[in-house]
């Protein structure tokens, strides 16, 4: 830590940094902050900076409202656009500490790093690469985002068709600036829809991987006056976007979802790991697939799956492996969307991976074939499920099962469904365009 302090200082100085934002995420991973001057590191450092947590969604009641804010010192980046101005600014992530310096349970980022200290006891460590889909809208003369895509490009397609690419450049600037190692970027398959991924990482910095990309791409969209949206599925009739999370424990260094003699050349803890994602995905929907609009993207026919089943390839399945092996080895789990917290997400999908390993169950088999394209017979057959098909019948699954409570912890618990029960009951009563599409003239 002492080294960290003193490499930090030292570019504060270089750069001439004269704000610090403090970062943190409220219960839906949504990013905030508050602005000290550098002047303030120390006392940053100490975890003496305050805020009143009663407006922050899901943090704590009026009568408990001073929380502090414990910067992590890993997280420390220089902000790539803000050199031009005269003085630099950087940031740091924080968990959000209780005044008598105990971790804030109301706080997701420690969710998770409870989550990784637990498997930790049993020896393992969580390997997460998340790939997070959006689009790139215009934006009205107001500034307000609208939902028509900057280009007609496909997946893969290069310029001319393919304005991101300037936008995805700046991106990848920025980024990498910050630290982030990139490893691909792309056009998505819907106009207007983008991926950049960056490499994977121990599941806390993943997560905040995950937060920090969130942020750049939306910052930089808007400098180019673009909106840029994680939104799960703006576009009716086309892809959505998703956050596929690859996972993979590692112990002793070694990745131990790889058997070079194993079906596939998987171990039997890959086996019970997916079997244990399988079991508890119905329980963990809620988190991972927050939104009302989370829904509308897990439909048939938009490469995001809707039926319970793994795949070593199938991309209509909800797990694939993909195709590397050896210290490569990982899961993907492809329900997740980019709108959900990434702190819980992780956290959610890890423990319920471990379930799988610690009661020792056995996946039924995978699904090769297209399931999009069963019957409902076939597949009821084949013990094929379906994931939730609303927010309602998600949370409801949630409270149901024990993943969500285990994970989450109680105070984390009851604010997510109390914040999901009131998102449902305020889309429940909403009339939509659909409705007087649909009925007004007719009745
Ligand atoms: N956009 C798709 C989804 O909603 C995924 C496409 C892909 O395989 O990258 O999950
Ligand atoms: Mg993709
Ligand atoms: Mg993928």
């Amino acid at each position: 830590t002492e080294n960290k302090l003193s490499e930090i200082k030292e570019i504060i100085e270089a750069r001439n940094v004269e704000l610090l934002h403090m970062q943190f995420v409220d219960l839906e991973g949504t990013l905030k902050n508050v602005t000290i001057t550098a002047a303030q590191l120390e006392d940053a450092v100490e975890g003496k900076i305050m805020f009143d947590g009663s407006s922050i969604v899901g943090f704590s009641p009026i009568n408990k409202s001073d929380l502090y804010l414990q910067p992590d010192l890993n997280t420390f980046a220089v902000l790539p656009w803000s050199v031009e101005e005269g003085f630099s600014e950087a940031r740091f992530l924080c968990s959000v500490t209780n005044p008598e310096g105990t971790f804030f349970e109301g706080d997701t980022r420690n969710v998770l790093k409870k989550t990784v200290e637990k498997a930790a006891e049993q020896g393992y460590s969580i390997s997460v690469g998340p790939e997070l889909e959006f689009f790139l809208f215009k934006t009205d003369e107001d500034g307000r985002p609208t939902v028509k895509t900057h280009d007609v490009g496909g997946y893969f397609e290069p310029s001319p068709h393919d304005i991101g690419e300037r936008v995805r450049l700046e991106i990848y600037r920025a980024l990498k600036a910050m630290g982030f190692t990139i490893e691909a970027s792309h056009h998505e398959v819907a106009e207007g829809q983008h991926e950049i991924n960056f490499k994977y990482a121990d599941a806390l910095t993943a997560a905040d991987n995950a937060t920090t990309y969130k942020w750049v791409v939306k910052t930089v969209a808007k400098q180019f006056g673009l909106h840029a949206s994680f939104m799960p599925k703006p576009v009716f009739g086309i892809n959505g976007s998703g956050m596929h999370v690859n996972m993979s424990f590692f112990k002793d260094g070694q990745n131990i979802f790889f058997d070079e003699n194993g079906p596939l050349q998987l171990s039997e803890t890959a086996y019970q790991f997916i079997a244990g994602l399988l079991e508890n995905v119905k329980s963990f929907a809620a988190i991972t697939n927050p939104l009302v609009n989370s829904y509308k993207r897990l439909v048939p026919g938009y490469e995001a799956p809707c039926y319970i089943a793994w795949s070593a390839s199938n991309r209509s399945a909800l797990i694939r492996i993909p195709a590397k092996r050896g210290m490569a080895t990982r899961v993907e789990l492809r329900c997740p969307d980019p709108s959900a917290n990434p702190y819980l997400t992780f956290a959610v999908i890890a423990a319920a991976g471990l379930d799988g390993v610690n009661r020792e169950l056995t996946p039924v088999n995978s699904v090769n074939e297209d399931i999009f394209h069963m019957s409902g017979e076939e597949r009821e057959e084949r013990g094929i499920e379906s994931l939730p098909g609303s927010l309602e019948a998600a949370v409801d699954a949630l409270e149901a099962g024990y993943i969500g409570r285990e994970v989450l912890g109680e105070h984390v618990f009851n604010e997510y469904v109390a914040l999901k029960r009131s998102e449902w009951d305020s889309y429940r009563t909403a009339v939509h365009t659909w409705e007087l599409q649909n009925y007004q003239a007719k009745f």
